[in-house]
């Protein structure tokens, strides 16, 4: 029945999220969420958003949560964008202003979502090669294109890249808009949103769904100078009035006053994800430099899809991907302490196995 489909559907590939098993007793390492709940304010808010008030739409706007994000940016309500989930920012900025005729750019291993958007939106691209050592190179992006786009730390990788290689990269490529996708900048990095209101090219992503441990509520947004900003509120206007609900809002804001907790997690996530990569170098990986909440790691003598399976077999998800280059590395998101103990005894087990 595919005759019914709009042309463009027949050639779309979708991005496949991790998957979310329904097993009980399930270590789930694969989409790098936070093994911690979200702030008890959080939750306080959402309980005590007025449940009468969800007859009504939400405000279109999300002021009050742009105005929490602006004053902890250190910038302007009109400097900030709001969206259901990165993903959503993501697609407006594909659409709004990724898409000229020159390729756009962006790294050869990341995050896999980038592609996709591309066909859908009918964007050219082209692919930068990473470094030996899976590093961007920011030499290599001073080419024509029509934007550039990346993570930051990079992902799959975990890879940091300096703040002053990116400010590089922004004065070699002024005429373009620069995304820097900082999904896990919480936890090792330095944001590049200090650097807005010096480069008009700049546009910074964030989400709230790994460090601030809300991926079940749907909350990404962007950072860059106003005309960036509406460029985006464009978009969105001509797609969804309201990307963020009433419970959604609340629970955003309380997530960016309960500092003190968002510190607290993210220490923790550090700490664990240093042992674990003490660990996994004491069983003979290889473990890639991470600034992320997850590692990525490959054995010389284990193939990493058997080694993935076998951990499933212990109910214990980590992420594969068939991908060239990257085929014979795991990426495993950190869990708590008691979750990295359970996990470090299983791959103990399976590695001598061989
Ligand atoms: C997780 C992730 C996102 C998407 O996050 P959501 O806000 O949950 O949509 C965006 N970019 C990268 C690199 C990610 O890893």
């Amino acid at each position: 029945m595919s005759q019914f489909w709009s042309p463009i559907v027949h050639s779309l590939t979708p991005y496949v999220p991790g998957e979310q098993p329904k097993v009980t007793n399930l270590l789930k390492l694969n989409t790098n969420e936070s093994p911690y709940p979200p702030s008890p304010k959080v939750l306080q808010a959402i309980a005590q958003a007025n449940s009468e008030n969800l007859r009504l739409y939400p405000d279109p706007n999300a002021d009050q949560l742009k105005r929490t994000l602006a004053d902890y940016h250190h910038l302007e309500t009109d400097q900030v964008f709001v969206g259901n989930g990165s993903d959503e920012v993501l697609a407006h900025v594909f659409q709004g202003l990724l898409k000229h005729d020159k390729p756009l750019l962006f790294p050869e291993i990341t995050y896999s979502f980038y592609p996709v958007y591309c066909g859908l939106y009918e964007i050219e691209y082209r692919k930068v090669p990473l470094s030996e050592s899976f590093e961007i190179k920011v030499e290599d992006y001073q080419q024509a294109c029509g934007g550039i786009i990346f993570p930051n730390p990079n992902a799959p990788t975990g890879r940091l890249l300096a703040l002053d290689a990116i400010e590089i990269l922004l004065k070699s490529q002024p005429d373009v808009v620069v995304v820097v996708d900082e999904a896990y900048i919480d936890f090792g990095g330095q944001s590049a949103a200090s650097l807005i209101n010096r480069y008009p090219n700049l546009l910074v992503v964030q989400t709230l769904s790994k460090s601030r441990a809300l991926a079940g509520i749907r909350v990404g947004f962007a950072l860059g100078q106003a005309h960036l900003i509406e460029a985006l509120e464009r978009v969105k206007n001509s797609f969804n009035s309201y990307p963020l609900d009433r419970l959604a809002i609340p629970a955003a804001v309380a997530a960016f006053e309960d500092e003190a907790y968002f510190q607290s997690c993210c220490q923790k996530v550090i700490h664990t994800r240093n042992q674990l990569t003490q660990t996994l170098e004491e069983l003979g990986f290889t473990v890639l430099p991470s600034a992320a909440n997850f590692v990525f790691a490959s054995h010389p003598h284990r193939e990493a899809q058997q080694l993935a399976q076998k951990l499933r077999d212990e109910a214990i998800i980590v992420r594969h991907f068939k991908q060239p280059k990257i085929d014979q590395f795991l990426r495993i998101t950190i869990g708590t302490d008691e979750q990295n103990a359970r996990l470090c005894e299983a791959l103990k087990r399976i590695v001598a196995m061989g």
